[in-house]
């Protein structure tokens, strides 16, 4: 089963990812993760994408569909593929599709996160991860157990994204509603979409997430 996760940043698209991955094994493909390892590895293209991705705008369809063009014909996925903040843009949904049919796959179902704008500001802005196993926590609400160790993994190697500012944010969200909202109407014409409240709680929202793709 091959799903997109879609929601505007902070919907918490990530954190269901990682669930679906740890309790189906499907493979994630986040174009954000592929697009900061590239950063910090310093490769061409990750130097050229890092002011772009900082002032909180999409870098362009070409190198994301690159990206996952790769993916998708060098991995193999039993469980599946999400695709987690990939297509942002109508050229990127085509792409997709395109894509998929050239390796002889489909996609099942979209799942929109729908969440409000007030509590995205406040997720993102509280937001930081574990720079070793990825885990996601939260100032406010969700704090690790022990002020120096990852819940997780153990490791004090926490991280707070550059792009996880007000400023960005803003720019983020008018770059969701300008170029990504648009995906609602394209998906639900396609007879693929599914939305669900993205501001229940984690579990709530893995519960409505499993019903989605059982259902
Ligand atoms: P994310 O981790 O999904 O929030 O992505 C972080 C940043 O990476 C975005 O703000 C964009 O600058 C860039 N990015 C990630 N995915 C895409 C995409 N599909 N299209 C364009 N830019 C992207």
């Amino acid at each position: 089963m091959n799903i997109i996760l879609l929601g505007p940043p902070g919907a918490g698209k990530g954190t269901q990812a990682r669930k679906l991955v740890e309790e189906r094994g499907m493979v994630q493909l986040s174009t954000g993760d592929m697009l900061r390892a590239a950063r910090t590895s310093g490769t061409d293209m990750g130097n050229k994408v890092a002011a772009i991705m900082d002032a909180g705008e999409l870098v362009t369809d070409e190198i994301v569909i690159g990206l996952i063009e790769e993916q998708l014909t060098t991995t193999t996925a039993p469980g599946g593929f999400i695709f987690d903040g990939f297509p942002r843009t109508l050229g990127q949904a085509d792409a997709l599709g395109e894509l998929l049919a050239k390796v002889g796959q489909t996609l099942d179902t979209v799942v929109e996160m729908a969440v409000d704008d007030d509590a995205l500001v406040k997720r993102i802005s509280g937001r930081f991860t574990c720079g070793s196993c990825g885990e996601v926590y939260h100032s406010e609400t969700k704090r690790p157990a022990k002020e120096d160790a990852c819940d997780e993994c153990g490791e004090n190697n926490f991280k707070h994204r550059a792009d996880d500012n007000e400023v960005s944010l803003r720019v983020r969200l008018l770059e969701y509603y300008k170029k990504t909202s648009p995906l609602i109407g394209y998906y639900y014409a396609k007879d693929l979409l599914q939305s669900i409240n993205g501001l229940d709680t984690m579990d709530g929202v893995a519960a409505s997430i499993s019903k989605a793709l059982d259902g």
